[in-house]
């Protein structure tokens, strides 16, 4: 009885006391591991931060909401819910004349396109006025319109008033162009390879040659990049081009 007695424990001792070490390593394996885990994941974090930060430089222009510009929207299907993915800049593709008045434009626009074209709210999600004002139309993850062919969900669809086949972007505008669209590439993380006029989607003249040959030349994206790195380009819409349109909209 006594043997046995003692042999239990012996027994129990012997094959305890190398788990009883061996899971000590292992706790102790265990808990240098979740140590650097914990370390990766605070370095991780704080690298996240700090990238953050250091892309994290356009600042978020004025926007006119349109609650401010009395638009009256309807709901939007569901099923048209979008995630941005690239800019698509347009113009309004009539000549922009003296005196007209944006905020009667914009709701013209939108009423114009309920019961025409049976949109709901504006095609677009921003739109530019020749004084460099930015109003806000369609919610942004809501597709856009389009009366040209192609996939337009997950474009976000910039215009900016006036006719640019004829006459040419005020300086204002361009501005206010570079501002937003650096500005939502950020927002949104949308590559510059992603931002282009209406033109590289569809088979169309949309946004008019003086505002397209700021594409042509790479300045767009060089003033986007510079808004996107902090910094506040100089905008020069310079000279007219050979045989382009010679006047600036007007921005009253
Ligand atoms: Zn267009």
């Amino acid at each position: 009885m006594q043997s046995r007695f003692f042999s239990i424990p012996r027994r129990l001792l012997r094959s305890r006391i190398p788990r009883t070490f061996q899971d000590s390593i292992d706790a102790f394996k265990l808990s240098t591991m979740t140590s650097f885990r914990i370390i990766a994941v605070v370095m991780l974090l704080c690298c996240g931060v700090l990238a953050d930060e250091t892309h994290q430089r356009a600042d978020r222009p004025k926007i006119i909401p349109p609650t401010d510009w009395g638009s009256k929207p309807q709901p939007i299907p569901t099923t048209r819910k979008q995630t941005p993915k690239f800019i698509t800049i347009h113009h309004a593709g009539i000549v922009w004349k003296a005196g007209a008045d944006p905020v009667k434009t914009l709701q013209s626009l939108q009423a114009w396109g309920q019961k025409e074209k049976h949109w709901p709210d504006l095609p677009y999600h921003f739109l530019i006025a020749p004084d460099g004002r930015i109003f806000a139309g369609r919610p942004v993850d809501y597709e856009p319109e389009t009366n040209t062919t192609y996939k337009t969900a997950g474009h976000i669809g910039v215009e900016l008033f006036g006719n640019f086949e004829v006459q040419r972007p005020s300086k204002a505008q361009l501005q206010s162009l570079v501002n937003l669209t650096a500005w939502l590439a950020q927002q949104y993380k949308i590559p510059l390879e992603n931002i282009g006029g209406h033109k590289d989607r569809a088979e169309t003249a949309c946004p008019g040659r003086d505002l397209y040959r700021y594409f042509k030349d790479g300045q767009l994206k060089g003033w986007i990049q510079s808004v996107i790195a902090g910094k506040l380009p100089e905008i020069d819409p310079g000279p007219p081009l050979k045989e382009g349109p010679t006047d600036a909209i007007p921005v009253k």
